[in-house]
């Protein structure tokens, strides 16, 4: 399927490893030309050469802290324009409730909630007077059933959804939609990482929980970031104009309610 994207231009934010990494791979075979972040110079560039290598769109990647002003300033320059806005950023850590302060409130909901509203804001009047623009947050399976030690994510990407299910309504008429992306549990860094945090607890291996974790799945496994990317692109695509204010759950059927 032609997605009808080709020649659209995507800002797509915290996308030099994992999830974001594989929205822009997607778009990019789609031909859509990209403007990635990520803080981390290094590897910002090299998936931005590999993606120009493998696709021959324009790849623009710039380095920063997209939940700061000064990240977002600098994307926002790199992209004043975008015809499609992927929200990402890393997920707070896990952690009990009592010892999180408000500072550690304050930088979750900077991240996962203030920083995708921000971009939103920065850009939707641009989509609006064009007539065309796709928004996908990506967020989590733990807006629909929340992860207990991942209190500060389940907080502060439930606060976006919320205010998006509002916004996405008003949009649509133009041809701008907003939609949610919610993964459970993807081979990444960061799925790795928790896996590290929760085995110590458990007194397991990483690699002994990892393989539990994927035999419990419904799928038998973990879903792969081209997968995820596919997706994304799919919400991207001219196709799916009629899509919008939705939470599109990717979790090999692990969330077992029957909607
Ligand atoms: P990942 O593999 O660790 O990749 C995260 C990417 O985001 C990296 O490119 C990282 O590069 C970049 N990044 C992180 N914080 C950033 C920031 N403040 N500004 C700019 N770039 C930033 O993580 P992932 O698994 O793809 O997860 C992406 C998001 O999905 C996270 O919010 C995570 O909590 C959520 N999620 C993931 C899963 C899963 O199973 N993987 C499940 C549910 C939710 P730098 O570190 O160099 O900045």
């Amino acid at each position: 399927m032609d997605l009808g994207i080709k020649g659209r231009t995507a800002l797509v934010c915290a996308a030099s490893k994992g999830l974001g990494k594989g929205c822009a791979m997607a778009l990019a075979s789609e031909g859509v030309n990209l403007v990635i972040t990520a803080r981390g110079k290094e590897a910002l560039e090299a998936t931005a050469e590999a993606i120009r290598k493998s696709s021959g769109v324009q790849v623009i990647a710039i380095a920063g802290d997209i939940a700061t002003a000064d990240g977002r300033a600098a994307a926002l320059a790199a992209c004043p324009n975008p015809d499609i806005l992927i929200n990402n950023a890393g997920g707070p850590p896990p952690g009990d409730f009592r010892s999180w302060s408000r500072e550690d409130w304050l930088k979750a909901l900077d991240a996962n909630m203030l920083t995708p509203i921000e971009l939103i804001k920065a850009t939707l009047d641009g989509m609006i007077a064009r007539k065309f623009g796709r928004i996908v947050n990506i967020t989590s399976a733990a807006v629909k059933m929340p992860i207990p030690e991942l209190g500060l994510s389940n907080g502060a990407r439930t606060g976006l959804t919320g205010f998006v299910a509002g916004l996405s309504r008003q949009t649509v008429a133009h041809n701008v939609t907003i939609n949610g992306l919610l993964p459970g549990p993807f081979d990444t860094d960061r799925l790795r990482a928790n896996m590290v945090f929760n085995a110590k607890k458990l007194g397991k291996t990483p690699e002994e929980l990892a393989q539990a974790r994927a035999e419990a799945n419904p799928a038998k496994r973990f879903g792969s970031i081209e997968e995820f990317g596919a997706a994304c692109a799919f919400l991207c695509s001219t196709h799916a104009g009629f899509i919008t204010g939705q939470n599109l759950l990717m979790d090999g059927g692990a969330y077992p309610g029957t909607l």
